[in-house]
């Protein structure tokens, strides 16, 4: 299954996936883990994404792209795959359809991570991650309700989003992440 998982930063993203590739049994594609990679090995690629994650913006389009078709065509993405922080634009969104048709795969299933703002900054101020003060954190946050939300319709349109409640404990939520899956997989019978 090809399943797709978004949410604000501080959703529970990572939690949720650690538990999803598991289950699913497919390569976990995160685009924010890709492009620390390229960082810490240096690459030029890397050094130009620095620039925007440093203040909390979206990496150009282009750039996520390259990263993402190259790990698409990896023989172990035949079967599946979990992207987590990606598409995270509309154009990215329409620009994975696209590559995915050209292999005759599509994608199954869209889960997102509803969280309210009050809720994230409360989770955010607990863990302090590096780019998480508060300010980039903020903005890392207009980012994901300005060109990630649109997304969402995007999905909708399609049939293939379920919005589930980010609240609760991890067990919780993956109760119903596990309900969502079950029912992309109906809906492919
Ligand atoms: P994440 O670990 O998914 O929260 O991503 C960390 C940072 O990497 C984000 O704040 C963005 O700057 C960048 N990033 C990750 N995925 C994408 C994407 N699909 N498009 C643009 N920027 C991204």
């Amino acid at each position: 299954m090809r399943i797709i998982l978004i949410g604000p930063p501080g959703a529970g993203k990572g939690t949720q996936c650690q538990r999803l590739v598991e289950l699913l049994d497919v390569p976990h594609l995160s685009t924010g883990e890709m492009l620390r990679a390229a960082i810490q090995q240096g690459t030029a690629e890397g050094q130009e994404a620095a620039t925007y994650m440093n203040r909390g913006q979206l990496v150009p389009d282009q750039l996520v792209l390259s990263l993402v078709t190259r790990r698409l065509k990896g023989p172990d993405c035949r079967k599946g795959c979990l992207l987590d922080g990606f598409p995270r634009t509309l154009p990215q969104a329409e620009m994975l359809d696209d590559l995915l048709e050209r292999q005759a795969m599509s994608v199954d299933g869209v889960i997102e991570l509803t969280v309210p703002r009050d809720e994230l900054v409360r989770r955010m101020l607990a863990r302090q991650r590096e780019d998480d003060n508060p300010e980039i954190f903020s903005r890392r946050i207009e980012s994901f309700e300005r060109q990630t939300a649109p997304l969402l319709e995007y999905y909708e349109r399609r049939g293939k989003l379920i919005s589930i409640d980010g609240l609760g404990t991890a067990d919780d939520i993956f109760q119903r992440v596990h309900r969502a899956i079950r029912a992309f997989r109906r809906s492919r019978r």
